[in-house]
């Protein structure tokens, strides 16, 4: 069986390619873009020409799409770039797989609900926010028209397999903690950090179960259940860092350049009956990120 991953050299893509290559007997094929190094191939996703001949020829019983502009800052900055990538590209990738005989596996996001009324269920409406919210939920509805097989996962905000510090929203928290030794962090918005890891073992684990029967068409949500804020999140990791939690301080009138949801908690009720779902606490899934990054005990830092 063979299966393609797109954005294989991104945060969330280093994770599934690395599960299924080391768990699984499945041909893995893991794409990426501006930072491919053997065994992953470049391909320009934005290359439509390009993009078709290569499912073409791999001809993949899945494709797993993680490729994705997924800063809204930078979504709002340059919306052309991040629509063409995450709507136009997602739409000529659920056309490709119907034409092959794919089962295309989409990535979303929490993102796609407004976060007024926790937590959201897999029927819940969208209504998304800010730019690339709107993008991710275009990228959805170009799967649904296009292609009856499919999944779309969506999750909330991740961190695990950071390569350097400024790589995701969570190890940038630590990033100023390590440099500053304090801070004011947000306590408004309410976040769900959940492991790259664990949203690859979900992955896996989804597609085994369709290989044996299961039925995994349609929206599936994923999520740790720990409710933390930035300021909770900083109060977490101060201790790695041996920072008084007398000098991280709550910000609670913050004001961001792109509007983001209060607390999109996502049930995973639909993912619950199907598998057992892995839950690492966070104060357990950050310490080996922290100590990659910072060194053992942030002494590097
Ligand atoms: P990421 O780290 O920014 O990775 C983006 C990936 O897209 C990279 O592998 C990049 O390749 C690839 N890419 C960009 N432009 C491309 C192009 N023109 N052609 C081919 N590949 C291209 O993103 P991520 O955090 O792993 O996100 C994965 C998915 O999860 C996305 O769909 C995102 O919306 C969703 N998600 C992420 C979060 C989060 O907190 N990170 C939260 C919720 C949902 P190169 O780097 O090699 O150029």
């Amino acid at each position: 069986m063979k299966i393609i991953i797109t954005g294989a050299t991104g945060l969330l893509g280093r994770a599934v390619y690395k599960q299924l290559t080391e768990n699984t007997g499945y041909t893995v094929i893991g794409l990426g873009f501006s930072r491919v190094n053997a065994p992953l191939l470049k391909l320009n996703l934005r290359d439509k020409d390009d993009l078709t001949a290569f499912m073409k020829k791999e001809n993949p019983d899945y494709i797993i799409h993680c490729a994705a502009e997924r800063r809204p800052d930078v979504s709002e900055a340059d919306p052309a770039a991040s629509e063409q990538l995450n709507v136009e590209v997602t739409e000529n990738i659920a056309k490709l797989s119907k034409q092959i005989g794919s089962f295309m596996l989409y990535i979303s996001t929490d993102y796609v609900f407004d976060g007024k009324n926790p937590p959201y269920s897999i029927d819940s409406e969208p209504n998304p926010l800010n730019f690339y919210g709107k993008t991710k939920l275009a990228g959805e509805e170009a799967v649904k028209k296009n292609l009856d097989n499919y999944t779309i996962l969506r999750v909330p905000i991740l961190y695990g397999t950071e390569l350097y510090p400024l790589e995701s929203s969570i190890s940038s928290i630590a990033a100023g903690l390590a440099k500053n030794r304090s801070g004011k962090f947000d306590d408004t918005a309410t976040r769900y950090p959940t492991h790259t890891e664990d949203v690859a073992f979900v992955l896996d684990k989804l597609i085994s179960s369709r290989q044996e029967g299961g039925d995994i068409q349609g929206i599936f949500h994923f999520s740790s259940n720990e409710a933390l804020t930035k300021y909770k999140i900083a109060g977490i990791m101060s201790s790695f860092f041996n920072i008084n939690l007398n000098d991280i301080f709550p910000d609670r009138t913050v004001s961001v350049s792109t509007v983001r949801p209060e607390n999109s908690h996502l049930d995973t009720g639909r993912l619950n009956l199907l598998m057992k779902v892995p839950k690492r606490p966070f104060h357990k899934g950050i310490t080996p990120v922290l100590e990659r990054l910072f060194g053992k005990s942030g002494s590097d830092s």
